[in-house]
């Protein structure tokens, strides 16, 4: 697998510590647009990444502040993978994407960004996208923006589930 360079990633993981941790704080935000939050479930959020390795790449967290699987109940492992699962069908929709990667990273030696909070990437690939990143540099490289890009993601999923 091509790895995706997105140098502006490094700068956003050393400053994360000092800060409040962003699922926690997004699960009790009153504004889902401006979060970025785009479903919730009864025990996890589905959250963009303000930091994307690519367009679209979202996170799907449990609501548990825990950075240890073994502690989540069965009831929101299998939520965090019906929500996966959605998610997925609504990228692969709205944005034609031809391919994905997910996965976890556990713990910090693994490179989790933030330890204290499992959460799943959800990251989008099409043909060629690891050659154009690394051109831009330090600038968020993403052809659309953030809210263009939540815009349409919800709006996807509003057709494709009534829920
Ligand atoms: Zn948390």
């Amino acid at each position: 697998m091509d790895k995706i360079y997105a140098p502006w990633r490094y700068k956003y993981i050393r400053n994360l510590k000092k800060e409040e941790c962003i699922f926690c704080k997004a699960l009790t935000t009153d504004d889902d647009r401006k979060s970025f939050v785009l479903s919730r479930g009864e025990h996890s959020l589905v959250i963009m990444n303000i930091y994307p390795y690519n367009n679209g790449h979202i996170m799907i967290a449990p609501e548990k502040h825990t950075g240890d699987l073994q502690e989540l109940r069965e009831e929101t492992t299998s939520e965090l993978w019906h929500y996966l699962k959605r998610w997925e069908l609504v990228i692969r929709k709205a944005m034609n994407a031809q391919g994905f990667n997910i996965g976890m990273n556990i713990g910090g030696i693994a490179g989790a960004g933030i330890e204290n909070h499992l959460h799943i990437h959800l990251v989008p690939r099409w043909s060629g996208d690891t050659n154009f990143m690394p051109v831009i540099g330090e600038t968020k490289v993403v052809p659309m923006s953030l809210e263009e890009a939540y815009d349409l993601l919800r709006e996807t999923y509003g057709r494709e589930f009534n829920d």
